[in-house]
């Protein structure tokens, strides 16, 4: 397990063999297990949670000297399980590495183990399999579930959202335009701030690094104040996203990357704002949110094909490529949704 900043060297690749065929259970002649050819993988923020000795049952530790795990879209070669059959395209919890062979996988949405999660993708060549990694898999329920459904968003509203570029923020930040709001999102670069303001159609954007007072520049974009801040990054962020909240505002909880390779998180001056200014703040967790995915899927289908969202992917080529991309998201080098194209059929 790893301390600070991780690097590439923390992950090494193997070599070794593979069986192209389910086994078969003892006393039978099937399994319950899918194999499956990886095609693409999903770099998280939250992999880096799995790197510490965690005893939360939520992000269970990877363990050294097996393949990493994680969300990603995948061919069915084989199957012993009565929901997958050999060419069906998937999502879900898979491997690292070019073929898994996933036992007992779980289909169904109710479930709160997203470990063992795989759902069939109704393909269609319209969108992109990628997608499932992001805008149509775990980040795009993420924003969903909290914008729609934490931050009670209204009409006129003014919003904020950290790490707005990446596989989340950008989501959010159009979620809440469709919504008819103020929208301005902090990112790391003015690479990035372009693409907020001219791709995604962000009212406004900047770049945090080259703000040295964040409180001063929150007022300034937000002099009447904030009515939702979509948390993505924690810490002194959030201590000055406080002063600049509106009166019973909300602050969808999402994720806090500042944190995660501090051994030690930092403290906070303007808590006590929460109290004074009556804010809401609450944590989710997307796979809570799973039953709605149906839903979901079908509503961001169509905004995908009438041009009402559009998504912007990072994509490195090569499973030897993948400890260098996951490690990219703590010093913002991708620039969109982080995935990895392991084999494109
Ligand atoms: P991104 O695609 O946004 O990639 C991470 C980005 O975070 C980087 O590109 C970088 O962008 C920014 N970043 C990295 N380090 C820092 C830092 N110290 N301070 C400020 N920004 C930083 O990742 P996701 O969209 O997948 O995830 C965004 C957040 O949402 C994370 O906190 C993640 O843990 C959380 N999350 C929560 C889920 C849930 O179920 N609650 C599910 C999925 C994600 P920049 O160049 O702008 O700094």
């Amino acid at each position: 397990y790893i301390t600070g900043f991780p690097k590439e060297t923390d992950m090494v690749s193997r070599t070794g063999t593979i069986r192209l065929k389910v086994p078969a259970k003892e006393g039978s002649s099937s399994s319950n297990s899918v194999l499956v050819k990886n095609l693409y993988l999903s770099c998280d923020p939250y992999m880096r949670l799995r790197m510490k000795k965690v005893d939360d049952p939520y992000v269970p530790a990877f363990t050294p000297g097996s393949p990493i795990s994680g969300y990603g879209v995948a061919k069915v070669l084989d199957s012993g399980h009565p929901d997958f059959n050999e060419g069906d395209y998937v999502w879900g919890f898979t491997g690292w590495e070019q073929y898994s062979l996933i036992d007992n996988p779980q289909t169904c949405l109710m479930m709160n183990k997203p470990e063992t999660l795989l759902i069939k993708i109704k393909h269609t060549t319209d969108i992109p399999l990628s997608y499932y990694t992001g805008i149509l898999g775990m980040p795009g329920m993420t924003a969903y579930a909290g914008f729609y459904e934490i931050s009670s968003p209204k009409k006129g509203e003014y919003v904020f959202v950290s790490a707005a570029s990446g596989a989340v923020g950008q989501l959010v930040g159009q979620f809440a335009k469709l919504m008819g709001c103020y929208v301005v999102g902090s990112v790391g670069s003015n690479q990035k701030v372009d693409l907020l303001k001219n791709k995604f159609g962000f009212d406004d954007a900047f770049n945090y690094k080259e703000e040295h007072d964040w409180v001063a520049a929150l007022k300034r974009y937000f002099p009447e104040g904030i009515d939702i801040y979509f948390e993505n990054v924690g810490g002194k962020m959030l201590d000055a996203v406080l002063p600049n909240m509106r009166p019973h505002g909300r602050i969808a909880a999402s994720g806090l990357i500042s944190q995660y390779n501090l051994e030690k998180p930092e403290g906070f001056h303007n808590l006590f704002l929460l109290i004074t200014k009556r804010i809401q703040m609450e944590g989710f967790v997307a796979p809570d949110y799973y039953h709605l995915y149906p839903k979901f899927l079908e509503m961001m289908k169509q905004y995908i094909t009438d041009g009402k969202i559009v998504y912007v992917e990072d994509t490195v080529e090569g499973l030897e490529n993948a400890p260098a991309a996951l490690v990219g998201l703590f010093t913002g080098r991708n620039v969109g949704k982080q995935v990895v194209v392991v084999a494109r059929e």
